[in-house]
């Protein structure tokens, strides 16, 4: 494959042009925003689901883009308004392997292409509404398996997946993502490294196929105090086992809060000098009921701090982040220039 060679999306130029001019904003949760909704089981499966499985479907969040479309619009459309330039896809679970859990494996392209249309839609009514352009991002989570660890303590040598399971699963997710009108592929919450490299084969397979490279956004978690993502690898690692794929953005997102993300934001805005930089933290650490309590204001006040010392070229929030969080973030990193990036 001749993966440079692929003529660029027209949104690929179109963001380019404007992370020169000013730091992206994404959106914020969608995970804790539809628990805040507390819907029940008949609820997620509304009018029905799309194929046969006996499975309970309560926190299947990604089941909702076709069952409750409504509740996801909304969502989408409330953190357009409130500043994002790019709305993630509620995807985040959508491939054959994560779903299997749901027995909905078979309904993948369904989910996917549903929840981009979903997205798509709530960015043309944002657009509508105050004349500024949204993006579509198709969310590419870890599935629920890990290529590089065993899950199996007395048998370290063992796989539960393997690099061909998750390239072809990723396929069939990025592939439906696109068709449903994605205008960037974003691979995210990254805690095995050989996880998100079958993604990455995965989405550059997809893109020769539909004949344009899209923006590829790439963003690890690290899980720890140490430092490290779930893999073992350090910022500057991760960021050199996937600089191949020359990612529009690489970056950070989920596990800590902003406060204790700031120095693996750092390292890798380091290292990365020729590669937008996109921190996405949670609000805050969970509390002791699991719950995230970090207000919009300091959330705000943390990621103003980094975009004060050029780290940033895009923010948005993950877990616990509502509309909220994502206008004050949006508000306090207004007045700082976007982080500098050589020959992009
Ligand atoms: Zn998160």
């Amino acid at each position: 494959m001749k993966l440079f060679t692929l003529p660029r999306s027209a949104a690929f130029d179109t963001l380019q042009n404007e992370a020169h001019k000013r730091i992206l904003m994404l959106d914020g949760a969608m995970g804790t925003m539809i628990q805040a909704q507390k819907l029940d089981e008949d609820a997620f499966i509304g009018a029905g689901l799309p194929c046969d499985t006996d499975k309970p479907q309560r926190g299947n969040n990604d089941l909702l883009s076709i069952t409750q479309p409504d509740v996801i619009e909304r969502i989408h459309f409330d953190f357009a308004m409130a500043g994002a330039d790019i709305l993630e896809t509620n995807t985040f679970s959508s491939t054959r392997i994560a779903q299997k859990d749901y027995g909905l494996e078979t309904a993948v392209d369904a989910l996917n292409e549903a929840a981009a249309r979903v997205a798509r839609r709530a960015a043309d009514r944002a657009e509508a509404e105050d004349g500024r352009r949204r993006f579509v991002a198709g969310a590419v989570g870890p599935t629920t398996r890990t290529a590089s660890l065993s899950p199996d303590v007395s048998n370290p040598g063992y796989r539960a997946v393997t690099f061909d399971d998750l390239r072809i699963a990723y396929g069939e997710q990025i592939r439906a993502l696109i068709r449903g009108g994605a205008d960037l592929i974003l691979i995210e919450t990254i805690f095995d490294t050989l996880n998100a490299k079958a993604a990455i084969f995965a989405a550059f397979e997809a893109f020769a196929e539909h004949g344009t490279r899209l923006p590829l956004m790439i963003s690890g978690t690290i899980t720890d105090a140490s430092g490290r993502t779930l893999s073992g690898q350090t910022p500057t690692a991760f960021w050199y086992s996937v600089r191949h794929s020359r990612p529009f953005s690489i970056g950070l997102n989920c596990a800590l809060g902003a406060e204790a993300m700031r120095p693996h934001v750092a390292e890798i805005a380091g290292a990365a000098p020729e590669t937008l930089v996109c921190a996405y933290p949670n609000a805050g650490l969970p509390n002791a009921f699991g719950e995230y309590d970090e207000s919009p204001e300091k959330t705000a006040a943390h990621l103003a701090g980094f975009a004060s010392e050029g780290l940033l070229n895009m923010v948005g929030g993950c877990c616990g982040t509502t509309p909220e969080h994502i206008r004050a973030i949006a508000d306090a990193v207004a007045p700082f220039a976007p982080r500098e990036v050589k020959n992009v």
